[in-house]
């Protein structure tokens, strides 16, 4: 009879999850204070482990941690988060072309303020970013709106030997160090200073300033690279899947390794995502493919705010509005197996990406297993189960 009902597989991402001790913690982490009931039953009923999924030399971005949960080896097809990104936003790539992601961000002219433009929305961004392209943009240089923040500019037959640096690594820094260094970095430098000409005074950003909020005032382009290609997901693992997120960055893996994309109208990348609206998705997902991937960015945003109460309220939220949902819905369902895995740390004290291995949960509802082990980051130092390569984990998911 068993045989008969089709298992189904669920990955679930709380992005930036993990963390180190805190001072403000009496040394404790987010993980370890955070009331996560959902999270610590399947680590009770299942097995605790930890994983690495940032390869050696690589910088810990979620792009190439998503990558490595996601089954694909970022030493060999991580190309830069722009083409990811690109092709959520369905924007085509030729060979020669490098897709850049290009941040709406806070600046004075000097000193990088936010790397957020204050979490500027989605269409007071789309606006911008609209404006931006009819003024600066050419027949080589486009820009794409994407969310909140986040959007893609495309170098067509462009450069991708030129350093550029992650925003939100250099918050409160002087961007003159930070600007583009190498081939095409004068115009990569034009344009960023003459996005703050064209931005800093507009009626929104004017507006944004009399609210008490960050200006979205200038971008900086970063994570550039050539067009991306993955094998697909079924081809490599036999299973059909879906994707369930708010971000283009997850959302562009899936679609590049042909699973569905699921667009969940609450889901917004930040601390109000729609948690519940997540679960159903995930759910209504699982009613005709095996394998979902669930992404929450809620966790990571609150470890760049490094902010120790929303990290917690963040944890606390993924496991009760969303797993809690979905464990819920999966009482009918016999077998089915659950991956809970952050992709990387964000530290509180640090509020940016490490690359510490994390700890990772895996139960299954047919195959009783059972630890000791608490799931929060002191299982890195004591499991057995240890996965040193990132994209090998979800083959104990598929086993
Ligand atoms: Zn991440």
């Amino acid at each position: 009879m068993a045989e008969s009902t089709p298992t189904k597989y669920i990955l679930l991402v709380p992005d930036g999850m993990a963390d180190r001790p805190s001072a403000q913690l009496d040394g404790k982490t987010p993980m370890q204070v955070a009331r996560k009931p959902n999270m610590d039953h399947l680590a009770a009923e299942g097995r605790v482990g930890a994983v690495k999924t940032i390869p050696d030399g690589m910088d810990p971005g979620s792009d190439v941690a998503a990558m490595s949960l996601l089954g694909y080896d970022p030493r060999k097809y991580y190309t830069g988060r722009g083409p990811i990104e690109a092709v959520s936003l369905e924007i085509p790539l030729n060979k020669e072309d490098v897709a850049f992601r290009c941040n709406l961000v806070s600046s004075d002219g000097t000193v990088m303020v936010d790397y957020s433009g204050g979490h500027v929305s989605t269409d007071e961004a789309r606006e911008l970013i609209t404006l931006l392209d009819e003024k600066l943009g050419t027949p080589r240089i486009q820009f794409y709106p994407g969310v909140s923040y986040r959007h893609i500019m495309v170098w067509r037959d462009g450069s991708e030997d030129v350093k550029t640096e992650p925003p939100h690594n250099i918050i409160g820094k002087p961007i003159e160090e930070y600007l583009p260094i190498g081939d095409g970095e004068d115009m990569l430098r034009t344009l960023i200073f003459d996005s703050l000409e064209i931005l800093d005074d507009h009626p929104i950003n004017r507006r944004r300033r009399d609210e008490g909020q960050n200006p979205a005032n200038m971008i900086w382009p970063w994570g550039q690279g050539r067009a991306l290609n993955l094998p697909k997901f079924l081809f490599k693992t036999g299973h059909t899947g879906s994707v369930v997120a708010a971000v283009d960055l997850v959302k562009g893996m899936g679609r590049a390794a042909g699973l569905s994309v699921v667009e969940v109208p609450g889901a917004t990348g930040y601390l109000d995502t729609d948690f519940e609206g997540k679960a159903r998705a995930a759910l209504e997902a699982l009613k005709n493919r095996d394998f979902v991937l669930v992404h929450i960015e809620a966790p990571d945003e609150a470890g760049h705010l490094g902010d120790v109460e929303k990290k917690i309220e963040a944890i606390e939220n993924v496991d009760k509005r969303c797993l809690g949902v979905m464990l819920e819905g999966l009482r009918d369902v016999e077998r089915f197996r659950i991956l809970v895995a952050p992709d990387h740390v964000t530290p509180i004290e640090i509020r940016t990406h490490a690359s510490d291995p994390v700890p990772f949960a895996l139960y299954s509802s047919f195959e009783p297993a059972g630890t000791s082990l608490p799931f929060d980051e002191r299982a890195v130092e004591e499991t057995k189960l240890t996965v040193e390569e990132g994209h090998r984990l979800i083959d104990l998911l598929f086993e």
